[in-house]
């Protein structure tokens, strides 16, 4: 350190000048070195005494003290040595680091500092990317499939956390939350597709409508609370309430995920309380079973998307009438809440098409199937959201920003662990998460 500051006090003599960025890039590497040489004493363990030279193995026998063994490890400053004792099991041939475990480096190269960053860049970018912010933000030099595992394996971690309260959710009656009442509480649910590898579409009958065969849907949840509205009466979200939840799996286990979700939110304690959604049929099984009393709506925008596609159907290239259609179903019917009016009149348009007629009967069916969900005006009576805007943003912020950039193709196992990593980064849960774990 006093070389590097000496050499730096003679090159302003010389010449004058202060080259700042050199002289910082150089002080933290210098100070990176004195910091891994101090860790690296610190990480100096002891044989154990005489006496204590036995641990408990997982096969039931006894383990025994053999050496100090010596190995590096990649510090939040570089690179240290550790050198710790070494148990054997002459019984079942395992051996074990204890002090590796309670140093939480049981199995990787990484200190706890360094999996946190690798994680933290690993859920917010590609991992080479990650790759690059270490290097350039933290001085370290990593591979991007060490951050792509070590942000695999966190997530996963994560995920399997969440799991363990989900499982303990539906078999307990849950503790209810304290707190303020929320006056108005939102569920949002949707699907997205994530490109993934061959081998997990292998033999996947009936993929979603729409979406090509490399896909796997997500399915996203969010919570959000509503505590007053704008002077025009239009409904304003709290500013940064929104939680997310998801992963690729099925819809049964998927609302149990959201159900925790939404409880662990407030559920029991707010006034009023919203399930929106498009018209998926597993949004709504999911909204009966866990939600029951809620007020179900759904999307408008998907709503009147219904509509445009079948003026399209009725109208192929004739756009005025195709708009007339519009303002005679939508605007004066749909927007208004008026489903049974818009189903008769879907139901009587006339057309000798077989295809067509077919298309009416669909989308006939869908406003019957969802007349009470979109009873557009009464929603806005009470200054609800009638759009599922919130959980849109979130399929493209949460997982397609992330997980569906080119050249992306994800085992469902590493999708749903950036998932989780993600979610309990946005969720502001990251924290806890290393609390948590430490606390361990
Ligand atoms: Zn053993």
């Amino acid at each position: 350190m006093n070389q590097l500051l000496g050499r730096i006090f003679a090159q302003r003599r010389n010449n004058g000048g202060t080259d700042l960025e050199a002289i910082e890039s150089a002080l933290r590497v210098a100070l990176h070195q004195a910091g891994a040489g101090a860790l690296s004493e610190l990480l100096q363990f002891e044989a154990p005494p005489q006496d204590r030279r036995q641990l408990p193995c997982a096969c039931g026998h006894q383990a025994r003290y053999q050496e100090l063994r010596s190995r590096p490890v990649l510090t939040v400053v570089g690179w240290a040595q550790m050198n710790r004792p070494w148990y054997f099991c002459d019984r079942c041939h395992e051996g074990q680091f204890p002090a590796d475990e309670a140093l939480d480096v049981k199995n990787t190269y990484f200190s706890p500092g360094v999996r946190r960053m690798q994680a933290l860049v690993g859920q917010d970018a590609p991992f080479d990317h990650g790759r690059e912010q270490m290097k350039i933000l933290a001085g370290l030099e990593v591979t991007a499939k060490s951050v792509e595992r070590t942000a695999e394996a966190i997530g996963a971690n994560i995920a399997a956390n969440e799991q363990r309260a989900i499982d303990r959710a539906v078999q307990l009656d849950l503790p209810v939350i304290v707190g303020k009442p929320i006056p108005i509480l939102y569920v949002q649910m949707d699907g997205t597709g994530v490109p993934v590898v061959k081998k997990e579409t292998e033999g996947r009958k009936g993929k979603t409508e729409g979406q090509p065969a490399h896909t796997r849907e997500v399915k996203l949840g969010c919570v959000f609370t509503q505590t007053s509205w704008a002077k025009e009466g239009y409904a304003v979200r709290d500013p940064d309430s929104t939680t997310y939840t998801g992963a690729i799996e099925t819809a049964e286990e998927f609302g149990k995920r959201i159900y925790l979700e939404a409880w662990n939110r407030g559920w029991s304690r707010a006034a009023k309380k919203a399930v929106i959604g498009d018209g998926a049929e597993w949004i709504w099984n999911n909204a009966d079973l866990h939600f029951p009393g809620a007020i179900q709506i759904v999307d408008l925008y998907h709503a009147r998307q219904h509509l445009w596609d079948l003026a399209r159907k009725l109208h192929p290239n004739d756009l005025t009438t195709q708009k007339a259609w519009i303002k005679a179903h939508q605007k004066r019917l749909l927007d208004k809440g008026k489903i049974e009016k818009l189903v008769l009149s879907l139901r009587s348009a006339p057309s000798t098409n077989a295809e067509v007629l077919e298309k009416i009967r669909t989308e006939a069916d869908y406003f019957e199937r969802n007349a009470e969900r979109m009873r557009y005006p009464k929603f806005r009576k009470q200054h609800l959201f009638v759009g599922s805007g919130v959980i849109e943003a979130g399929c493209k912020t949460v997982i397609g920003s992330r997980l569906k950039q080119s050249g992306m193709f994800w085992t469902v196992c590493g999708a749903n662990s950036i998932i989780a990593l993600r979610c309990s980064h946005l969720n502001g849960r990251f924290e806890e998460y290393w609390e948590a774990r430490r606390a361990a």
